[in-house]
């Protein structure tokens, strides 16, 4: 999953993971991403800055750290101490991007929001997880999603399944959504039924429009 994810990354042309990715509203590209892996090890980083692969770094403090998240200046520093490079994560036409949004609010991109969630079970029947973003498109300095947050964005339990999130992290961080997802698929929910009940719940709060985008993904234990 650290590999799958990786490839994304490093994929300018997607515009909400890793390098060239869309900014916070003062132009700076900021990266939360998480890992889980089958013995219920986790690793997350948030507000990570000028890495190239946050992924690697959140398995990293998974790996070598007895903590699970670290964030913005001691998650870069961390990283450097395990050999990671700095990489300035800013391509031009992010950087261009920004600025137009900076003129005019109404600039914003149709992809505004995205992530990279990706899970997986190995030929040994043991399930892993991933998650990467740069999170919403000018977003407030300092502002974390869903993504980095063991549960929100990501969960695995290796006796039941993973689930996975995309869409407006503040929604799903909420209702712990992959958490509950898996809960759900314990209590007997097939994957779509408890992709379906996690949306289900996060929109019945709302009386009005429902003007955000949420998604799941689901895998059983038994594949
Ligand atoms: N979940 C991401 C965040 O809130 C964005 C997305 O997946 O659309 O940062």
């Amino acid at each position: 999953v650290e590999q799958g994810v990786k490839e994304t990354e490093s994929d300018p042309q997607v515009r909400t993971v890793g390098f060239g990715g869309y900014t916070d509203n003062k132009g700076i590209v900021t990266l939360d991403a998480c890992i889980m892996d089958h013995k219920n090890n986790a690793g997350a980083v948030a507000y990570l800055k000028n890495i190239k692969h946050p992924i690697s770094v959140a398995r990293k403090v998974m790996e070598s750290s007895k903590h699970v998240m670290l964030a913005g200046s001691g998650a870069y520093n961390f990283a450097i101490k395990h050999g990671f490079k700095k990489h300035n994560m800013l391509s031009k036409q992010s950087k261009n991007d920004w600025l137009k949004w900076k003129e005019d609010s109404k600039n914003i991109p149709d992809d505004n929001h995205d992530t990279i969630t990706q899970l997986a079970l190995d030929i040994n029947g043991n399930l892993a997880g991933a998650c990467s973003t740069s999170g919403l498109a000018y977003k407030l300095k300092g502002r974390v999603g869903d993504s980095p947050i063991i549960g929100s964005g990501l969960f695995v339990d290796n006796n039941v399944g993973a689930a996975g999130a995309t869409g407006i992290g503040e929604e799903i961080m909420k209702n712990v959504g992959s958490f509950l997802i898996v809960e759900l698929m314990k209590q007997g929910y097939n994957p779509d039924k408890a992709c379906r009940e996690a949306v289900r719940r996060i929109i019945q709060k709302y009386t009005g429009e429902i003007k955000f985008q949420v998604a799941f993904i689901a895998l059983r234990k038994d594949g």
